[in-house]
């Protein structure tokens, strides 16, 4: 074996470490990501990042937030990028921690990619994304041979153009569970367009807000009250939408569900 084992990577100075933090709940990190918390000089963190992970960090840790706010950019990616740079330039051990999978609507290919051309060494750690971790929490099975062979992850947030290039109508056709990061703001038109493609208004729904966090709530619907308009008032915390029939197997399951 010529490469030291990945558990033995030291986290060295000058070095940035993209890191999964998973959807919230502190258990849910990796050994390497507690052990980059443990030993960063700084930590660059999303929005996203709950506050009962932060608190694993050195407490002479630096923390710097780049994340979004309520849905507007607070930091541009390009800063955040050159922020990365210069703090590892600076020789500093670089942790720079994300929600869920950093490669998962993380934009972490393109923070690499910066380091990359900068000449910056970095590590990839990924994490539990919240569309796996978040399901498991609400006991709703990502698969299962009595409902599906695929599970769609799929952005309902236009691309960075302002542009949805997702072709609703097709996804449905699929007959698959979708799993929506970022769409709660416009469910009722996404679930129009998946009905228009031939999606039963029956389809069941989970509605997860913070899932794995200790406010987490699981809203059952159908894809038909959806598109019609889902009330609730918690549109400010990261939600995920679940349709297809892997949400009713959730039923079967709660009764004796630990959460
Ligand atoms: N990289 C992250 C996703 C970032 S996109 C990951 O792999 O999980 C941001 C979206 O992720 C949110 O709008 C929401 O749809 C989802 N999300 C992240 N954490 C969540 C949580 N704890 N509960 C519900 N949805 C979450």
């Amino acid at each position: 074996m010529s490469e030291a084992s990945p558990a033995g990577v030291p986290f060295e100075p000058g070095t940035v470490w993209l890191v999964g933090a998973g959807p919230g709940d502190p258990g849910l990190l990796t050994l390497h990501a507690l052990e980059a918390l443990k030993n960063a000089d700084v930590i660059v963190y999303d929005a996203l990042v709950s506050d009962r992970v932060l608190s694993l960090a050195a407490p002479e840790a630096r923390r710097e937030f780049a994340g979004k706010r309520g849905g507007r950019p607070s930091h541009s990616q390009r800063d955040i990028t050159l922020r990365l740079i210069d703090l590892a330039r600076q020789g500093l051990r670089v942790l720079r921690l994300k929600g869920g999978d950093p490669f998962v609507f993380g934009r972490g290919g393109e923070e690499v990619k910066a380091l990359a051309e900068a000449g910056v060494r970095f590590r990839i750690v990924p994490g539990i994304t919240a569309g796996i971790g978040g399901l498991a929490y609400a006991g709703i099975p990502a698969t299962s041979r009595e409902t599906n062979q695929a599970l769609i992850l799929v952005a309902g947030h236009p691309a960075a153009d302002g542009e949805d290039r997702i072709n609703w109508e097709a996804l449905a056709a699929i007959g698959q569970p979708l799993v929506v990061y970022m769409g709660l703001s416009r469910l009722a038109e996404i679930a129009g367009r998946l009905i228009a493609g031939g999606m039963a208004p029956e389809t069941e729904v989970a509605v997860l807000i913070e899932a794995t966090l200790p406010d987490q709530q699981v809203i059952e619907t159908t894809l038909g009250a959806a598109r019609d308009g889902l009330r609730q008032d918690r549109a400010a915390a990261p939600a995920l939408v679940v349709i297809g029939a892997i949400v009713g197997l959730r039923r079967a399951l709660l009764s004796n569900l630990i959460t």
